[in-house]
Protein backbone atom coordinates (compact mmCIF):
# COMPACT_ATOMS: atom_id res chain seq x y z
CA UNK A 1 0.00 0.00 0.00
CA UNK A 2 1.47 3.38 -1.12
CA UNK A 3 0.98 6.14 1.39
CA UNK A 4 0.51 9.69 1.07
CA UNK A 5 3.37 10.72 3.22
CA UNK A 6 6.06 8.31 3.70
CA UNK A 7 7.73 7.76 6.99
CA UNK A 8 10.90 10.00 8.19
CA UNK A 9 12.78 6.82 8.31
CA UNK A 10 11.69 5.68 5.14
CA UNK A 11 12.67 9.44 3.90
CA UNK A 12 16.19 9.47 5.42
CA UNK A 13 17.12 6.47 3.70
CA UNK A 14 15.99 7.84 0.47
CA UNK A 15 18.15 10.87 0.95
CA UNK A 16 21.25 8.19 1.55
CA UNK A 17 20.30 6.81 -1.72
CA UNK A 18 21.17 10.24 -3.28
CA UNK A 19 24.68 9.27 -4.84
CA UNK A 20 23.35 6.55 -6.04
CA UNK A 21 20.99 8.64 -8.45
CA UNK A 22 24.07 10.38 -10.13
CA UNK A 23 25.47 6.65 -10.90
CA UNK A 24 21.75 5.53 -12.30
CA UNK A 25 22.52 9.15 -14.44
CA UNK A 26 25.40 8.29 -15.71
CA UNK A 27 24.55 5.11 -16.89
CA UNK A 28 21.40 5.99 -18.55
CA UNK A 29 23.24 8.94 -20.08
CA UNK A 30 26.02 7.16 -20.88
CA UNK A 31 24.89 5.79 -24.93
CA UNK A 32 24.23 9.18 -25.86
CA UNK A 33 27.72 9.50 -25.33
CA UNK A 34 28.65 6.73 -26.87
CA UNK A 35 27.01 8.02 -30.07
CA UNK A 36 29.61 10.83 -29.44
CA UNK A 37 32.48 8.55 -30.48
CA UNK A 38 33.72 8.72 -33.79
CA UNK A 39 32.09 10.06 -36.78
CA UNK A 40 28.22 10.37 -37.02
CA UNK A 41 25.65 10.80 -39.36
CA UNK A 42 24.52 13.99 -40.49
CA UNK A 43 21.95 15.48 -38.01
CA UNK A 44 17.90 15.06 -38.64
CA UNK A 45 17.06 18.61 -36.68
CA UNK A 46 16.78 18.93 -32.95
CA UNK A 47 13.45 17.07 -32.36
CA UNK A 48 14.46 14.10 -34.08
CA UNK A 49 17.67 14.14 -32.34
CA UNK A 50 16.00 14.96 -29.08
CA UNK A 51 13.52 11.80 -29.80
CA UNK A 52 16.28 9.36 -30.35
CA UNK A 53 18.48 10.45 -27.42
CA UNK A 54 15.41 10.04 -25.47
CA UNK A 55 14.60 6.56 -27.23
CA UNK A 56 18.24 5.59 -26.13
CA UNK A 57 18.15 6.66 -22.96
CA UNK A 58 14.51 4.98 -21.82
CA UNK A 59 15.48 1.67 -23.27
CA UNK A 60 18.42 2.09 -20.68
CA UNK A 61 16.36 2.61 -17.69
CA UNK A 62 14.26 -0.21 -18.85
CA UNK A 63 17.09 -2.71 -18.46
CA UNK A 64 17.77 -1.00 -14.96
CA UNK A 65 14.13 -1.71 -13.80
CA UNK A 66 15.79 -5.36 -13.62
CA UNK A 67 18.87 -4.18 -11.94
CA UNK A 68 16.43 -2.82 -9.24
CA UNK A 69 14.49 -6.25 -8.56
CA UNK A 70 17.13 -8.33 -9.39
CA UNK A 71 17.47 -8.74 -5.21
CA UNK A 72 21.18 -7.90 -4.94
CA UNK A 73 22.20 -8.20 -1.61
CA UNK A 74 25.27 -5.66 -1.71
CA UNK A 75 22.78 -3.30 -4.26
CA UNK A 76 20.36 -3.00 -1.80
CA UNK A 77 22.73 -2.67 1.59
CA UNK A 78 22.86 1.14 1.79
CA UNK A 79 18.93 1.90 1.55
CA UNK A 80 17.15 -1.60 1.69
CA UNK A 81 14.92 -3.32 -0.22
CA UNK A 82 11.98 -1.44 -0.22
CA UNK A 83 13.50 1.79 -1.08
CA UNK A 84 14.93 -0.44 -4.11
CA UNK A 85 11.10 -1.07 -5.06
CA UNK A 86 9.81 2.27 -4.63
CA UNK A 87 12.70 3.71 -6.91
CA UNK A 88 11.10 0.41 -9.55
CA UNK A 89 7.84 1.92 -9.18
CA UNK A 90 8.74 5.77 -9.77
CA UNK A 91 11.12 5.01 -12.47
CA UNK A 92 8.77 3.02 -14.42
CA UNK A 93 6.68 5.84 -14.29
CA UNK A 94 9.34 8.20 -15.54
CA UNK A 95 10.31 6.02 -18.24
CA UNK A 96 6.91 5.25 -19.72
CA UNK A 97 6.54 8.97 -19.72
CA UNK A 98 9.86 9.33 -21.65
CA UNK A 99 8.94 6.53 -24.48
CA UNK A 100 6.07 8.10 -24.80
CA UNK A 101 7.96 11.58 -25.36
CA UNK A 102 10.24 9.72 -27.54
CA UNK A 103 6.76 8.20 -29.95
CA UNK A 104 4.93 11.94 -29.18
CA UNK A 105 7.48 14.16 -30.56
CA UNK A 106 8.17 12.20 -33.52
CA UNK A 107 4.76 12.17 -34.84
CA UNK A 108 4.45 15.67 -34.29
CA UNK A 109 7.34 17.16 -35.56
CA UNK A 110 8.37 13.80 -38.28
CA UNK A 111 5.33 12.38 -38.81
CA UNK A 112 6.58 10.71 -41.81
CA UNK A 113 9.17 8.61 -39.54
CA UNK A 114 6.34 6.81 -38.02
CA UNK A 115 4.47 5.37 -41.65
CA UNK A 116 3.66 3.23 -42.58
CA UNK A 117 1.35 1.88 -39.26
CA UNK A 118 0.07 -1.36 -40.88
CA UNK A 119 2.17 -4.24 -39.61
CA UNK A 120 2.79 -5.86 -42.60
CA UNK A 121 3.95 -3.40 -44.62
CA UNK A 122 6.22 -1.54 -42.23
CA UNK A 123 10.21 -2.17 -41.44
CA UNK A 124 9.68 -4.64 -37.90
CA UNK A 125 11.93 -2.47 -36.22
CA UNK A 126 8.99 0.33 -36.39
CA UNK A 127 6.17 -2.48 -35.64
CA UNK A 128 8.29 -3.86 -32.43
CA UNK A 129 8.83 0.09 -31.01
CA UNK A 130 4.66 0.39 -31.04
CA UNK A 131 4.57 -2.96 -29.77
CA UNK A 132 7.07 -2.20 -26.99
CA UNK A 133 5.45 0.89 -26.46
CA UNK A 134 2.09 -0.23 -26.00
CA UNK A 135 3.50 -3.48 -23.60
CA UNK A 136 5.07 -0.48 -21.51
CA UNK A 137 1.38 1.01 -20.89
CA UNK A 138 -0.25 -2.20 -20.25
CA UNK A 139 2.61 -2.65 -17.58
CA UNK A 140 2.30 0.37 -16.01
CA UNK A 141 -1.85 0.17 -16.01
CA UNK A 142 -1.53 -3.08 -14.27
CA UNK A 143 0.74 -2.77 -11.72
CA UNK A 144 0.13 1.48 -10.83
CA UNK A 145 -4.01 0.25 -10.71
CA UNK A 146 -3.48 -3.50 -9.75
CA UNK A 147 -5.80 -3.61 -6.91
CA UNK A 148 -8.69 -1.13 -8.92
CA UNK A 149 -8.16 -4.31 -11.93
CA UNK A 150 -8.66 -6.89 -8.95
CA UNK A 151 -5.22 -8.81 -10.54
CA UNK A 152 -4.46 -11.24 -7.60
CA UNK A 153 -1.11 -10.45 -6.89
CA UNK A 154 1.28 -13.67 -8.13
CA UNK A 155 -0.59 -13.40 -11.63
CA UNK A 156 0.06 -10.30 -11.85
CA UNK A 157 4.13 -10.71 -10.86
CA UNK A 158 4.18 -13.29 -13.66
CA UNK A 159 2.46 -11.48 -16.26
CA UNK A 160 4.47 -8.39 -15.15
CA UNK A 161 7.90 -10.28 -15.42
CA UNK A 162 6.68 -11.68 -19.07
CA UNK A 163 5.92 -8.20 -20.08
CA UNK A 164 8.70 -6.50 -19.16
CA UNK A 165 11.37 -9.05 -20.54
CA UNK A 166 9.53 -8.58 -24.02
CA UNK A 167 9.27 -4.78 -24.01
CA UNK A 168 12.92 -4.83 -23.04
CA UNK A 169 14.13 -7.03 -26.04
CA UNK A 170 11.49 -5.39 -28.48
CA UNK A 171 12.87 -1.65 -27.77
CA UNK A 172 16.57 -3.51 -28.36
CA UNK A 173 15.04 -4.73 -31.81
CA UNK A 174 13.77 -1.45 -32.54
CA UNK A 175 17.18 0.61 -31.54
CA UNK A 176 19.17 -2.09 -33.57
CA UNK A 177 17.05 -1.52 -36.82
CA UNK A 178 16.67 2.16 -36.54
CA UNK A 179 20.72 2.03 -36.58
CA UNK A 180 20.95 5.18 -37.73
CA UNK A 181 23.16 6.16 -34.89
CA UNK A 182 24.43 3.24 -34.79
CA UNK A 183 27.31 3.73 -37.86
CA UNK A 184 30.64 2.59 -36.38
CA UNK A 185 31.49 -1.18 -35.70
CA UNK A 186 32.53 0.12 -32.47
CA UNK A 187 29.11 1.88 -31.69
CA UNK A 188 27.09 -1.34 -32.60
CA UNK A 189 29.55 -2.99 -31.30
CA UNK A 190 29.19 -1.12 -27.66
CA UNK A 191 25.37 -0.41 -27.63
CA UNK A 192 24.93 -4.76 -28.30
CA UNK A 193 26.70 -5.21 -25.13
CA UNK A 194 25.20 -2.89 -23.27
CA UNK A 195 21.99 -4.41 -24.49
CA UNK A 196 23.13 -7.90 -23.92
CA UNK A 197 23.95 -6.93 -20.45
CA UNK A 198 20.31 -6.50 -19.75
CA UNK A 199 19.41 -9.75 -20.87
CA UNK A 200 22.25 -11.17 -18.74
CA UNK A 201 20.53 -10.01 -15.89
CA UNK A 202 17.14 -11.30 -16.64
CA UNK A 203 18.85 -14.75 -17.03
CA UNK A 204 20.88 -14.36 -13.85
CA UNK A 205 18.29 -13.43 -11.80
CA UNK A 206 15.53 -15.37 -13.61
CA UNK A 207 17.52 -19.04 -14.33
CA UNK A 208 20.48 -18.82 -12.32
CA UNK A 209 19.27 -17.64 -9.13
CA UNK A 210 16.06 -20.04 -8.97
CA UNK A 211 18.58 -23.04 -10.04
CA UNK A 212 20.81 -21.94 -7.09
CA UNK A 213 17.61 -22.11 -4.63
CA UNK A 214 16.96 -26.02 -6.14
CA UNK A 215 20.38 -27.26 -5.53
CA UNK A 216 19.76 -25.63 -1.88
CA UNK A 217 16.25 -27.32 -0.71
CA UNK A 218 14.44 -27.14 2.30
CA UNK A 219 11.69 -29.08 3.96
CA UNK A 220 9.02 -28.55 5.83
CA UNK A 221 9.09 -29.84 9.30
CA UNK A 222 6.68 -28.75 11.17
CA UNK A 223 3.65 -25.94 10.92
CA UNK A 224 1.56 -24.98 14.30
CA UNK A 225 -0.80 -22.33 15.43
CA UNK A 226 0.67 -19.32 17.01
CA UNK A 227 -2.10 -17.33 17.65
CA UNK A 228 -5.11 -15.83 16.06
CA UNK A 229 -5.01 -16.96 12.34
CA UNK A 230 -1.26 -17.00 12.44
CA UNK A 231 0.91 -19.88 11.96
CA UNK A 232 4.57 -21.22 12.33
CA UNK A 233 6.55 -23.13 9.99
CA UNK A 234 9.83 -24.59 10.75
CA UNK A 235 12.15 -25.92 7.63
CA UNK A 236 15.12 -27.88 7.51
CA UNK A 237 17.65 -27.94 5.19
CA UNK A 238 17.97 -30.89 3.26
CA UNK A 239 21.80 -31.94 2.20
CA UNK A 240 23.38 -28.59 3.25
CA UNK A 241 24.05 -26.10 6.35
CA UNK A 242 21.53 -23.94 5.68
CA UNK A 243 21.75 -20.14 5.95
CA UNK A 244 22.78 -17.46 8.60
CA UNK A 245 20.98 -14.42 9.06
CA UNK A 246 20.80 -11.49 11.35
CA UNK A 247 18.22 -11.06 13.71
CA UNK A 248 15.30 -8.60 12.17
CA UNK A 249 16.11 -9.98 8.55
CA UNK A 250 13.82 -11.54 5.75
CA UNK A 251 13.93 -14.06 3.38
CA UNK A 252 11.98 -14.90 0.26
CA UNK A 253 10.31 -18.10 0.92
CA UNK A 254 8.46 -20.61 -1.89
CA UNK A 255 6.25 -23.46 -0.62
CA UNK A 256 5.39 -27.04 -2.27
CA UNK A 257 6.52 -25.00 -5.88
CA UNK A 258 9.51 -25.31 -7.91
CA UNK A 259 11.31 -21.41 -7.55
CA UNK A 260 11.40 -21.67 -11.00
CA UNK A 261 7.64 -20.61 -10.95
CA UNK A 262 8.21 -17.34 -9.12
CA UNK A 263 5.73 -18.05 -6.45
CA UNK A 264 8.13 -16.89 -3.58
CA UNK A 265 6.85 -14.45 -0.66
CA UNK A 266 9.01 -12.48 1.49
CA UNK A 267 9.02 -13.42 5.51
CA UNK A 268 10.64 -12.23 8.23
CA UNK A 269 12.76 -15.20 10.10
CA UNK A 270 10.91 -15.20 13.66
CA UNK A 271 13.37 -17.75 15.47
CA UNK A 272 16.72 -16.79 16.75
CA UNK A 273 19.84 -16.30 14.57
CA UNK A 274 21.78 -18.16 17.20
CA UNK A 275 19.56 -21.93 16.21
CA UNK A 276 21.47 -24.26 14.30
CA UNK A 277 19.76 -26.80 11.75
CA UNK A 278 16.37 -24.68 11.42
CA UNK A 279 14.76 -21.79 10.27
CA UNK A 280 11.24 -20.70 10.84
CA UNK A 281 8.48 -17.94 9.82
CA UNK A 282 5.24 -16.94 11.59
CA UNK A 283 2.87 -16.21 8.87
CA UNK A 284 -0.86 -14.60 9.62
CA UNK A 285 -3.35 -15.45 7.25
CA UNK A 286 -3.67 -12.67 4.52
CA UNK A 287 -4.89 -13.31 1.35
CA UNK A 288 -4.72 -16.30 -1.45
CA UNK A 289 -1.01 -17.76 -0.09
CA UNK A 290 -0.73 -17.21 3.29
CA UNK A 291 -4.41 -18.75 3.99
CA UNK A 292 -2.76 -22.08 2.70
CA UNK A 293 0.29 -22.41 4.61
CA UNK A 294 -1.75 -24.06 7.71
CA UNK A 295 -2.36 -27.10 5.14
CA UNK A 296 1.62 -27.86 4.28
CA UNK A 297 2.44 -30.81 5.79
CA UNK A 298 5.82 -32.12 7.10
CA UNK A 299 8.10 -33.42 4.24
CA UNK A 300 6.98 -30.78 1.34
CA UNK A 301 9.57 -29.27 -0.30
CA UNK A 302 10.46 -25.39 0.62
CA UNK A 303 12.80 -22.85 -1.07
CA UNK A 304 14.51 -20.37 0.62
CA UNK A 305 16.03 -17.20 -1.19
CA UNK A 306 17.90 -14.86 1.39
CA UNK A 307 18.79 -13.28 3.98
CA UNK A 308 17.88 -9.79 3.05
CA UNK A 309 17.14 -6.48 5.07
CA UNK A 310 18.63 -3.92 7.17
CA UNK A 311 15.72 -3.94 9.40
CA UNK A 312 18.65 -6.09 12.49
CA UNK A 313 19.91 -4.71 15.52
CA UNK A 314 23.35 -6.39 14.64
CA UNK A 315 23.92 -3.30 12.80
CA UNK A 316 23.73 -1.39 15.94
CA UNK A 317 26.19 -3.34 18.31
CA UNK A 318 27.33 -0.09 20.00
CA UNK A 319 23.77 0.37 20.90
CA UNK A 320 23.33 0.68 24.96
CA UNK A 321 19.54 -0.64 24.55
CA UNK A 322 17.09 -1.39 22.60
CA UNK A 323 13.05 0.01 22.22
CA UNK A 324 10.89 -2.32 19.89
CA UNK A 325 7.41 -1.70 18.76
CA UNK A 326 5.45 -4.30 17.13
CA UNK A 327 1.87 -4.60 15.81
CA UNK A 328 -0.08 -7.62 14.50
CA UNK A 329 2.20 -10.21 12.93
CA UNK A 330 5.37 -7.54 12.97
CA UNK A 331 5.72 -9.24 16.08
CA UNK A 332 7.65 -12.11 13.48
CA UNK A 333 11.19 -10.51 13.09
CA UNK A 334 10.55 -8.77 16.54
CA UNK A 335 10.25 -12.52 17.88
CA UNK A 336 13.89 -12.88 16.63
CA UNK A 337 15.66 -10.49 18.23
CA UNK A 338 14.12 -11.07 21.12
CA UNK A 339 15.25 -14.77 21.14
CA UNK A 340 18.50 -14.32 20.11
CA UNK A 341 19.36 -11.71 22.30
CA UNK A 342 18.32 -14.31 24.83
CA UNK A 343 20.54 -17.20 23.08
CA UNK A 344 23.28 -15.05 23.38
CA UNK A 345 22.95 -13.93 26.73
CA UNK A 346 22.70 -10.76 26.09
CA UNK A 347 22.11 -8.35 28.87
CA UNK A 348 21.46 -4.99 27.33
CA UNK A 349 17.82 -3.54 28.06
CA UNK A 350 15.06 -4.28 25.89
CA UNK A 351 11.61 -2.47 25.80
CA UNK A 352 9.04 -4.04 24.43
CA UNK A 353 5.35 -2.49 22.99
CA UNK A 354 3.17 -4.74 21.92
CA UNK A 355 0.28 -3.57 20.24
CA UNK A 356 -2.73 -6.44 19.97
CA UNK A 357 -6.34 -6.30 19.55
CA UNK A 358 -6.54 -8.57 23.00
CA UNK A 359 -4.63 -10.65 24.94
CA UNK A 360 -5.57 -13.98 23.66
CA UNK A 361 -4.63 -14.98 20.63
CA UNK A 362 -1.69 -12.46 20.17
CA UNK A 363 1.27 -14.85 18.29
CA UNK A 364 4.40 -15.47 21.40
CA UNK A 365 2.62 -13.32 24.28
CA UNK A 366 3.31 -16.46 26.59
CA UNK A 367 7.09 -16.76 25.41
CA UNK A 368 7.35 -12.93 25.98
CA UNK A 369 5.81 -13.50 28.93
CA UNK A 370 8.55 -15.57 30.40
CA UNK A 371 11.31 -13.97 28.99
CA UNK A 372 12.11 -11.42 31.36
CA UNK A 373 13.26 -13.99 33.70
CA UNK A 374 15.89 -14.76 31.32
CA UNK A 375 16.90 -11.03 29.91
CA UNK A 376 16.69 -7.78 30.82
CA UNK A 377 13.21 -6.96 29.06
CA UNK A 378 10.57 -5.16 30.44
CA UNK A 379 7.58 -6.18 27.63
CA UNK A 380 4.55 -4.41 27.76
CA UNK A 381 1.67 -5.69 25.82
CA UNK A 382 -0.29 -2.84 25.03
CA UNK A 383 -4.26 -3.99 24.54
CA UNK A 384 -6.99 -2.05 22.11
CA UNK A 385 -9.71 -4.20 24.37
CA UNK A 386 -8.53 -5.55 27.65
CA UNK A 387 -7.86 -4.26 31.07
CA UNK A 388 -5.41 -1.98 31.55
CA UNK A 389 -2.13 -2.98 35.19
CA UNK A 390 0.98 -4.70 35.45
CA UNK A 391 2.40 -5.41 32.06
CA UNK A 392 -0.72 -4.21 29.99
CA UNK A 393 -1.44 -0.90 28.67
CA UNK A 394 -5.38 -0.76 26.86
CA UNK A 395 -5.54 1.75 23.41
CA UNK A 396 -2.80 1.79 21.12
CA UNK A 397 0.63 2.41 21.76
CA UNK A 398 1.20 6.26 22.04
CA UNK A 399 3.01 9.00 23.35
CA UNK A 400 1.22 8.89 27.02
CA UNK A 401 2.35 4.84 27.43
CA UNK A 402 5.84 5.64 25.66
CA UNK A 403 6.44 8.81 28.18
CA UNK A 404 5.35 6.49 30.94
CA UNK A 405 7.10 2.89 30.18
CA UNK A 406 10.64 4.23 29.03
CA UNK A 407 13.41 5.57 31.19
CA UNK A 408 15.40 9.20 31.18
CA UNK A 409 17.82 8.01 28.95
CA UNK A 410 15.63 6.34 26.09
CA UNK A 411 17.40 8.92 23.50
CA UNK A 412 20.37 6.49 23.77
CA UNK A 413 19.04 3.60 22.50
CA UNK A 414 18.30 2.07 18.77
CA UNK A 415 14.38 1.91 18.50
CA UNK A 416 13.10 -0.90 15.95
CA UNK A 417 9.22 -0.42 14.73
CA UNK A 418 7.21 -3.43 12.47
CA UNK A 419 3.43 -3.40 11.90
CA UNK A 420 0.75 -1.34 10.48
CA UNK A 421 1.18 1.62 8.77
CA UNK A 422 -0.77 3.65 11.15
CA UNK A 423 1.03 2.34 14.23
CA UNK A 424 4.58 2.98 12.51
CA UNK A 425 3.48 6.72 11.60
CA UNK A 426 1.82 7.68 15.10
CA UNK A 427 4.84 5.88 16.85
CA UNK A 428 7.51 7.35 14.99
CA UNK A 429 5.55 10.66 15.56
CA UNK A 430 5.24 10.17 19.23
CA UNK A 431 9.56 9.39 19.42
CA UNK A 432 10.21 12.18 17.02
CA UNK A 433 8.15 14.46 19.72
CA UNK A 434 9.99 12.85 22.45
CA UNK A 435 13.66 13.93 21.33
CA UNK A 436 14.53 10.35 20.15
CA UNK A 437 16.96 11.02 16.74
CA UNK A 438 15.50 10.31 13.69
CA UNK A 439 18.71 8.01 12.43
CA UNK A 440 17.97 5.92 15.81
CA UNK A 441 14.16 4.97 14.46
CA UNK A 442 13.99 1.41 11.82
CA UNK A 443 11.08 0.16 10.64
CA UNK A 444 10.23 -2.81 8.71
CA UNK A 445 7.75 -2.60 5.90
CA UNK A 446 5.06 -5.45 5.10
CA UNK A 447 3.52 -4.19 2.00
CA UNK A 448 5.90 -2.33 -0.79
CA UNK A 449 3.35 -1.82 -3.53
C1 LIG B 1 10.13 -7.50 4.14
C2 LIG B 1 8.82 -8.21 4.40
C3 LIG B 1 8.72 -9.07 5.48
C4 LIG B 1 7.50 -9.72 5.73
N1 LIG B 1 7.42 -10.56 6.82
C5 LIG B 1 6.24 -11.15 7.10
C6 LIG B 1 6.11 -12.05 8.22
O1 LIG B 1 7.07 -12.31 8.94
N2 LIG B 1 4.90 -12.60 8.45
C7 LIG B 1 3.80 -12.35 7.66
O2 LIG B 1 2.73 -12.88 7.92
N3 LIG B 1 3.89 -11.50 6.60
C8 LIG B 1 5.08 -10.91 6.29
N4 LIG B 1 5.17 -10.09 5.20
C9 LIG B 1 3.97 -9.86 4.39
C10 LIG B 1 3.75 -11.05 3.45
O3 LIG B 1 4.78 -11.13 2.49
C11 LIG B 1 2.41 -10.89 2.71
O4 LIG B 1 1.40 -10.85 3.68
C12 LIG B 1 2.12 -12.06 1.82
O5 LIG B 1 3.05 -12.10 0.77
C13 LIG B 1 0.69 -11.92 1.29
O6 LIG B 1 0.46 -12.90 0.30
P1 LIG B 1 -1.03 -13.44 0.00
O7 LIG B 1 -1.01 -14.04 -1.35
O8 LIG B 1 -1.50 -14.30 1.10
O9 LIG B 1 -1.92 -12.14 0.08
P2 LIG B 1 -2.46 -11.21 -1.08
O10 LIG B 1 -3.80 -10.72 -0.65
O11 LIG B 1 -2.29 -11.83 -2.40
O12 LIG B 1 -1.42 -10.01 -0.98
C14 LIG B 1 -1.56 -8.99 -0.04
C15 LIG B 1 -0.43 -8.02 -0.29
O13 LIG B 1 0.81 -8.64 0.07
C16 LIG B 1 1.84 -8.25 -0.87
N5 LIG B 1 2.31 -9.48 -1.54
C17 LIG B 1 1.59 -10.56 -1.92
N6 LIG B 1 2.36 -11.47 -2.51
C18 LIG B 1 3.60 -10.96 -2.51
C19 LIG B 1 4.85 -11.41 -3.01
N7 LIG B 1 4.97 -12.59 -3.61
N8 LIG B 1 5.91 -10.61 -2.87
C20 LIG B 1 5.81 -9.40 -2.27
N9 LIG B 1 4.67 -8.91 -1.77
C21 LIG B 1 3.59 -9.68 -1.89
C22 LIG B 1 1.19 -7.34 -1.88
O14 LIG B 1 1.41 -6.00 -1.48
C23 LIG B 1 -0.27 -7.66 -1.78
O15 LIG B 1 -1.09 -6.57 -2.10
C24 LIG B 1 6.38 -9.48 4.91
C25 LIG B 1 6.50 -8.62 3.81
C26 LIG B 1 7.70 -7.99 3.56
C27 LIG B 1 7.80 -7.08 2.37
Amino acid sequence: MTRPRGPESRRRRIRRALPWIGVYVALVTAPLFVMLLGPSPPGRGFWWEFSTALGFSAAVMMGIQFVLTARFRRASAPFGADILYAFHRYLGVVAGAIVFAHWAILRIRSPETLVPVDPLRAPFHLTAGRLSLLLLAAILATSLWRRKFRLEYERWRLFHLLMSVLALVLALVHIEGAAYHLTTPLKRIIWTAYGFCWLLLVVHVRVLKPWGQIRKPYRVASVRPEGDRTWTVEVRPEGHGGLRFEPGQFAWVTFRASPFRFREHPFSFSSSAERKGSLEFTIKELGDFTQTVKDLRPGEPAYVDGPYGLFTIDRHPDAPGFVLVAGGVGIAPIASMLRTMRDRGDRRPVYLFYGSPRAEGAPFREEISRLPAEMNLTFVHVLEHGPAGGAEETGYVDRAILERRLPGDRREFEYFLCGPDAMRDAVEAALLALGVPPEQIHEELFEWV
